[in-house]
């Protein structure tokens, strides 16, 4: 497929090489232009113990892990609500915004917005950026426990909901929804994640939420109205070669049910070149009696169930012959994803037992109608899309039934039995499980920044490490590969002017050492 090789310790492509080329040739001007300032040892080392200059009270230090929309909402408000706060992210990669970048599909750009108010809040000179930091790795979670008033844990979640049938984990050709989108997002991690798109016609998508439908709208596009998005190059040279011709959606529960949202749904109504099929028998089966209460109830289901109901009366679509097309499935519930004939260790089929709706409204379970009606969905790729899923951190307390940080309102607990841990916060993901839009982390942040505030008021720290130096942080800051904000708004203006010159929104760096070489050049 793809061909690079292992050149100097960094890989490099060469059948996908331009953008490759690219970015090395910018990186040679800017050599060029400018001289290499690196984060030298004594400069860190100032600026970490810099903060009491500055023009503000400042009276309380906070760690934020993770800089996407929890850690930097949390960091918003800590601002706003204690003023006196002086904040450092942590991030594990280079570069900021976590499930911005990497998570919301590059063909909606108009949600990436939010990375202005980021950038302007990583610009507050109380606050400070820290990339390239792995907390529980590259600094123990007890160090920065030591060398902070508050940490706030935020780093989202970075593990995959399962289904746990045959077949998911042996076969190739089975992805989960997060490690297709940060493929195609251009995740470091990911990046060579061994998608070939070339001989699929058919892939099956398990589970309805918004992530699987960006999943579908990435397979069910062509290419000419998604290559000019950030969408990662190597992500387009794939997908320019896509066989697709049919993309499953399947959910164990009906349309009343269903995770997408309204916005998403439309959108798929309306693709260029691409059917949306729908059996109205499905839609009829999903209005149960207690289904029609949920409709009632709730404006969002009401809308949806009109305008499915629509869609299968009058396709409309933006007209044209199709040559691919999305069908969302329902009452499907998949037992086992079965191998190709011929070719035992790649998957060639996806099987599903049929369900219907069980309980009272708001509380619908899919259950099997009968456990010998089998269906056999013959696929050359499956993705399952049924959620993420937080994972534990050395040294921090972990719920590993509901994979969530214990908490109480953000206030992390060592176990159910014990108290709250003296100065240790959580916020977004890590904190209430896998769900909800950017926005939704904004009261999320909002309630645990209340819990500090409210914990300062009461004395809870009342020995202040502000301006203290820790040898443990010391450390880290001082020999490890840091990446300042300056550094990130270097690899930013390249990502953007090679964006500009190939006609794309941006053309992301894809590994973590050319990001760390571009932060450096000054
Ligand atoms: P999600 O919204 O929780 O959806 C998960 C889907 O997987 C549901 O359809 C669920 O069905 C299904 N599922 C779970 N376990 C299953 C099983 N064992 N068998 C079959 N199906 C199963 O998760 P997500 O799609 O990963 O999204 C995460 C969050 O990010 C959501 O809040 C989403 O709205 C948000 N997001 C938003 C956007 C956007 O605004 N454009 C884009 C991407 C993501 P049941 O309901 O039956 O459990």
């Amino acid at each position: 497929m793809r061909d690079f090789k292992k050149r100097k310790g960094r890989r490099k492509y060469r059948s996908t090489g331009v953008f490759f080329v690219e970015h090395i040739v910018a990186l040679k001007m800017f050599k060029r232009f400018g001289h290499r300032s690196r984060l030298t040892a004594a400069t860190v080392c100032r600026r970490a113990g810099n903060v009491a200059g500055r023009s503000f009270s400042a009276d309380l230090r906070v760690a934020v892990v993770g800089s996407g929309p929890a850690g930097f909402y949390t960091t918003k408000y800590l601002l706003k609500d204690h003023p006196g706060s002086t904040v450092d992210i942590f991030e594990a990669l280079p570069v900021p915004f976590g499930l911005v970048r990497y998570g919301v599909a590059p063909d909606h750009p108009e949600v990436k917005s939010v990375q202005k108010d980021f950038s302007n809040i990583a610009s507050d000179e109380r606050v400070r950026y820290w990339g390239n930091v792995k907390v529980g790795e590259d600094v123990a979670v007890s160090t920065l426990r030591d060398a902070y008033d508050c940490v706030v844990f935020a780093h989202g979640a970075d593990g995959d909901r399962f289904l746990n049938i045959p077949g998911e984990k042996e076969l190739a050709g089975v992805y989960t929804s997060r490690e297709f989108v940060n493929w195609y997002n251009g995740l470091p991690e990911h990046r060579d994640l061994d998608v070939d798109l070339s001989g699929v016609k058919t892939v099956a998508i398990v589970g309805q939420g918004n992530v699987a439908i960006d999943c579908a709208r990435i397979l069910g596009k062509r290419i000419e109205d998604i290559k000019s998005t950030d969408i990662a190059e190597h992500a387009v040279d794939i997908l320019s070669k896509s066989a697709v011709e049919n993309v499953y959606v399947i959910g164990r529960r009906g349309h009343v049910q269903a995770a997408f949202t309204m916005k998403e749904m439309r959108e798929l109504t309306q693709l260029a070149g691409c059917d949306l099929i729908i059996d109205e028998a499905d839609l009829e089966n999903g209005r149960t009696d207690a289904s029609k209460e949920e409709i009632k109830q709730f404006r969002a289901k009401k809308r949806m169930d009109a305008l499915l109901q629509k869609h299968v009366e009058s396709p409309k679509g933006p007209g044209g012959e199709a040559e691919r097309s999305i069908s969302l499935r329902f009452f499907r519930s998949p037992t086992a994803m079965l191998p190709r004939e011929g070719n035992l260790k790649h998957v060639g089929a996806l099987q599903l037992e049929k369900t219907k709706l069980e309980g009272p409204a708001g509380s619908q379970r899919a259950v099997v109608t009968d456990k010998d009606d089998l269906e056999i969905i013959p696929c050359d790729m499956v993705i399952t899309g049924v959620g993420y899923q937080s994972t534990a951190m050395e040294g921090l307390p972990f719920d590993h039934d509901s994979c969530v940080v214990p908490n109480a309102r953000g206030r992390v607990h060592e176990g159910s039995a014990k108290g709250p841990l003296a100065g240790v916060y959580c916020s977004g993901w890590v904190k209430r499980g896998p769900s909800g839009i950017i926005g939704t982390n904004i009261m999320d942040a909002r309630e645990t920044v209340r819990a500090i505030v409210q914990d300062i008021s009461d004395g809870l720290f009342s020995e202040l490490k502000l301006g203290a130096s820790h040898p443990g942080m010391d450390a880290v800051l001082t020999t490890h590969n840091v990446v300042d904000w300056d550094g990130y708004s270097r690899i930013d203006q390249l990502e953007m002017d090679l964006g500009e010159k190939s006609g794309k929104d941006r053309v992301k760096l894809v590994d973590v050492e050319t990001m760390l070489e571009v932060s450096k050049v000054a």
